[in-house]
């Protein structure tokens, strides 16, 4: 039989030059338009680097949207040296991007969007309003004016080396950057957009992922006292976590929720992170709900698809903390939760989403 002739497109130039005669790269493909995408878009305008937003969801910054329940907490009033003394283990790794885009270069950015905000006692921001959409509205606003294009609805399914650059491919077509950011967040909340896309395409492109942990989140209690209180808010409450030996290993005062699975609140949720964190093989939570304490041995967390943030992600060693580029692949950044990063709550997690966004495109 006759061997058949090589598909006349199979001699497309795989590396180099264009495929399409004529047709030209963006500069940068930013891949996801959360926090971290948001940021850097806006960044990019100001800076006039040619930009590009592509977003799965049919809008940008749905999880932005669900923050501190609706309001916010963009960010919290510190000095870069007090926020990263407070952000745990990838205090390292940001140090570079926070201090290039500290806490109140943040408080600034949002004012200079048109958005008032409000300090609460303790540092933590919000919009004044107390609406998240007002701060999604005002990066809508800033990239409409800047005219940065945005393909929403639009999830990448690949990202794939082109010569220096990238072809991005979609459902419905490629595109061809020159720089790709992926900021397509953790894991947590998938129905908003995360789903893991970002840390997959690194891994494809070579990079090591480090398995995924949920990072505040509640505890599952079966414990009939608990269950009582569904519903009931504990604002002065106290979360500490024991050592098998009744040592205090941590403590945190404020917020604990009993819901009719156990507990939750930001007290809480720093307690389990710091489970986690520190991998407790055993030890003792201890809620203090108004007058009462409570112990519980070895409780199991939720799911990390109810976390508020995903610990694990694309591993740090195998990124540029100075850049946020990767080591391994040139032109190919990261932002965000895709990367191996969180800090507690209170404006911590996006601020670190826009601060790494900020160095990355400032580094291109
Ligand atoms: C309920 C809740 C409340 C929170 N409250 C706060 C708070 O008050 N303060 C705080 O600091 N942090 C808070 N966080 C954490 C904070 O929202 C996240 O850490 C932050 O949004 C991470 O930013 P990101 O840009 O990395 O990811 P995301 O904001 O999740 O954005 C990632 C984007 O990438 C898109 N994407 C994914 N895959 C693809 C693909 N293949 N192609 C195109 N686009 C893709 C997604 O649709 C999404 O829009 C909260 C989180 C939750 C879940």
């Amino acid at each position: 039989m006759k061997a058949s002739a090589p598909h006349r497109f199979s001699s497309l130039p795989d590396s180099g030059g264009p495929a399409w005669p004529g047709a030209r790269p963006v500069k940068l493909a930013i891949v996801g338009g959360g926090a971290a995408g948001m940021f850097a878009a806006a960044v990019a305008a100001e800076r006039r680097l040619p930009a590009l937003v592509i977003e799965r969801k049919a809008r940008l910054g749905a999880k932005v949207l669900m923050t501190a329940n609706g309001r916010c907490n963009f960010t919290k009033d510190l000095s870069a040296e007090d926020f990263l003394a407070d952000v745990g283990p990838c205090a390292e790794f940001v140090e570079a991007a926070v201090r290039s885009c500290p806490p109140r270069q943040i408080i600034e950015d949002i004012q200079s969007l048109g958005v008032r905000v409000h300090r609460m006692a303790d540092g933590r921001m919000f919009p004044a309003d107390g609406r998240a959409t007002t701060i999604v509205h005002a990066f809508g606003d800033l990239l409409r004016d800047s005219g940065t294009p945005i393909l929403a609805n639009c999830p990448v399914t690949a990202i794939r080396r082109r010569g220096d650059g990238f072809v991005v491919p979609t459902r419905g077509f490629d595109l061809w950057a020159e720089n790709v950011l992926l900021a397509t967040g953790g894991v947590s909340y998938p129905k908003l957009g995360s789903v893991g896309d970002g840390q997959a395409f690194a891994r494809a492109l070579g990079h090591r992922v480090v398995p995924y942990r949920p990072g505040l989140v509640g505890f599952d209690l079966a414990d009939a006292r608990i269950r009582q209180r569904a519903g009931t808010r504990f604002e002065e409450g106290r979360a500490k976590v024991l050592d098998a030996a009744g040592r205090v290993l941590f403590e945190y005062r404020g917020e604990v929720d009993c819901e009719s699975f156990g507990v939750a609140g930001a007290a809480v949720y720093n307690a389990q992170r710091f489970v986690e964190h520190a991998q407790l093989a055993d030890w003792t939570l201890e809620v203090w709900l108004g007058g009462e304490a409570m112990r519980f041995r070895n409780p199991r967390p939720r799911p990390v698809k109810e976390a508020i943030v995903t610990l694990g992600g694309v591993a740090l060693d195998e990124v540029n903390p100075a850049t946020m580029e990767s080591r391994l692949v040139p032109h190919l950044y990261f932002a965000g939760e895709v990367l191996d990063i969180d800090g507690p709550t209170g404006g911590y997690n996006l601020t670190l989403a826009f601060a790494t966004a900020c160095l990355a495109v400032r580094s291109m």
